[in-house]
């Protein structure tokens, strides 16, 4: 059966939101295989964002992956944080993404990340040797492109304003399930004692 989308003539925040929502999986009954290469790099790091809005919405942090092959543009990977959602203290978006994309070669595939990735993420790209990451937000949060340049894996930032408010929101709102996302529960203790 055909796709409902075969062709692409405009990029749409309504169909960039439909396919963040859908399994990767089946995507390919939403969008033809032909259609990926209308799709900006601007455009699969606000698939991301609109995951890392997803996340938010379920309660959780909000940062979001998506992981395209290089040469299809397709996506093979994407996902959101889910600390709060599945109490999984290193869900990110970067490690969603890449347990949804599972066992392929990603030599062949750039990674979107809506925050500048953590330590733990930082160490998972270079190791499943990702070729290219993307980073949408430094504003927020930054630290590792050098380490990750240094590992040979090439780094653009592509900010997105989306990303980057949504983002300084909920530090503003949820600070103690920031730090958490980032330093774990025992740091929680350290940060009531500054803001008693
Ligand atoms: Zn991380």
């Amino acid at each position: 059966m055909k796709p409902l989308v075969e062709q692409v003539d405009k990029v749409t925040g309504a169909l960039l939101n439909t396919i963040a929502y859908m399994p990767t999986s089946h995507l390919d009954v939403l969008i033809d295989a032909s259609c990926w290469k209308a799709l900006s790099d601007a455009d699969f790091m606000r698939i991301a964002v609109l995951l890392a809005k997803k996340s938010v919405e379920e309660g959780g942090c909000p940062i979001g992956a998506v992981i395209i092959n290089n040469e299809s543009r397709k996506i093979v990977g994407k996902g959101h944080n889910t600390l709060v959602q599945e109490s999984h203290p290193y869900n990110h978006g970067e490690t969603s993404a890449i347990r949804d994309a599972g066992r392929i070669d990603f030599s062949k595939t750039t990674l979107f990340t809506t925050l500048s990735p953590c330590d733990v993420c930082a160490s998972l790209l270079y190791m499943r040797g990702v070729s290219r990451v993307v980073v949408g937000d430094i504003t927020n949060a930054s630290g590792n492109e050098l380490l990750l340049r240094q590992k040979g894996v090439n780094v653009e930032v592509l900010e997105d304003e989306m990303g980057i408010s949504l983002y300084a929101k909920f530090r503003q709102e949820k600070p103690h399930l920031e730090m958490e996302d980032w330093r774990g529960v025992a740091e929680l203790a350290n940060m009531q004692n500054v803001f008693d």
